[in-house]
């Protein structure tokens, strides 16, 4: 979940990305004119060539794709599963992921994201809305057991690869979903949840997040709390990964300073170019190579391309105006405004700038690996929390293009099965590995 109207996404201007994109749609223009005035016989074999090799590469790089175990971090399909009682298995019907699409794009395993708007829930109600998501995404499972797995270890995801199931996976997007309650976490933990976002775009009692960070009517921390600091190392005890995405720069070196164990960012992208406060910078990017986390890349335009995210941002006076309107009139019905009513604004508005350029998506990828290095990157997709993913992601049976553009750029089959997978799976066992066992008594237990 990211562009939702309350997601605060502050103007921060970064020439050098603005540059880079001219710059690439210059290189662009030029490559075309080029093309049109090809008149020779050798340069139009060369072009024919060309097309042949890239022809080639790209059905290797679709077997290096297929032959992976592909992980995305972070969805916010389980919304659907409970406001519109709409099931995995069904068409896309307007979604950027189901059953069929995954399997198309050979995605293998799947965060969804437990999410509590909490300008809709009330914080004493975050934990009734947080157990329903919980139970509309475990319900997927229940209904089609030939095809779903609930994976809570890194080692169930493999397996259920094995067996050629889809893996399902939880997190919690945002800390208020615990309503300050240790207890609360570790129930969440027993439901199978395996990561928390520690905020969302809102500050809660105990982390500072960047969505309010320079709104003075909220009351800040400065970073973690001490009981923000319990909160980590309870995450840490039980095994649960912490996900630093959303959060303060403050909150991040806190956690980074706290946790012992590696931590994610499971939908965020790199500030350096573009500068969405959400996004990381290379500082923090380092931080996490050095804590042997893993960065997963998010999908959204605003935070892949600075001029689609100045154009986003330019907009948003007229946005919050819609969004406040349908606010009211649900409001006057005594219900909360349901995700895919507020979605349908914002890609109405998002329709109006068009679609970012698929580039701008796979630099992100090649920063974060030339910052970081190989190991410490991923998917984070933000499907279905996002208004429109960029030019050529349509659902996630695209995925594979992005194999594509990463190889074509010069990454080997060996890069790509840590990028889109292998490199979580590493921080989930190493996460586990820091476990103290046992991380809960439940049913069946203590007996
Ligand atoms: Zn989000």
């Amino acid at each position: 979940m990211s562009p939702h109207p309350r997601d605060q996404i502050k103007q921060k201007q970064s020439p050098a990305t603005h540059r880079q994109t001219l710059a690439h749609r210059a290189a662009r223009g030029a490559c075309l004119a080029l093309l049109l005035g090809a008149q020779n016989l050798s340069h139009a074999q060369a072009t024919h060539k060309d097309k042949m090799n890239s022809a080639h590469s790209a059905a290797e790089a679709l077997a290096v794709h297929n032959s992976a175990i592909v992980i995305d971090t972070h969805a916010d399909t389980p919304q659907r599963f409970v406001d519109e009682h709409w099931n995995f298995t069904d068409p896309l019907d307007g979604g950027m992921l189901n059953y069929e699409t995954a399997k198309k794009g050979n995605l293998g395993a799947q965060f969804f994201s437990i999410w509590v708007d909490p300008g809709q829930y009330p914080a004493d109600a975050s934990a009734r809305r947080t157990l329903a998501l919980i139970d509309g995404t475990l319900e997927q499972v229940r209904r089609a057991p030939d095809k779903f797995a609930l994976c809570v270890t890194a080692d169930q995801i493999v397996a259920a690869h094995k067996q050629g199931k889809f893996a399902v996976l939880m997190g919690i997007e945002g800390g208020h979903s615990i309503e300050d309650s240790l207890g609360l976490l570790r129930d969440y933990y027993r439901l199978g949840v395996r990561y928390m976002t520690l905020t969302w775009s809102n500050t809660n009692h105990w982390a500072d997040s960047s969505g309010d960070i320079d709104d003075t009517t909220v009351p800040h921390h400065n970073g973690l709390t001490p009981f923000g600091n319990d909160v980590v190392r309870e995450m840490n005890r039980l095994g649960m990964i912490v996900d630093i995405s959303h959060v303060s720069d403050k909150t991040f070196w806190d956690v980074i300073e706290t946790t012992r164990a590696p931590i994610i960012a499971s939908h965020s992208s790199a500030r350096a170019l573009t500068g969405a406060p959400r996004n990381l910078t290379d500082e923090m990017i380092r931080a996490i190579a050095k804590n042997n986390g893993v960065v997963m890349v998010n999908f959204f335009p605003a935070f892949i391309d600075e001029q689609w995210r100045q154009a986003w941002n330019t907009q948003r006076p007229e946005r919050q105006k819609a969004q406040d309107a349908l606010e009211a009139e649900y409001k006057a019905k005594g219900l909360p405004v349901p995700y895919a009513a507020s979605d349908k604004i914002d890609r109405e508005f998002a329709a109006k700038i068009g679609r970012a350029p698929f580039n701008s998506l796979i630099d992100h990828f090649d920063h974060i690996i030339k910052i970081a290095g190989i190991d410490h990157v991923g998917i984070g997709t933000d499907f279905d929390g996002i208004p429109v993913p960029p030019e050529g992601i349509d659902s996630a049976a695209d995925l594979p293009r992005i194999t594509q553009a990463l190889m074509a750029r010069g990454y080997t089959a060996d890069d790509m099965h840590k990028l889109l997978g292998e490199n979580l799976l590493r921080v989930f066992r190493d996460v586990q590995a820091a476990q103290q066992k046992p991380p809960v008594i439940a049913p069946g237990q203590g007996q």
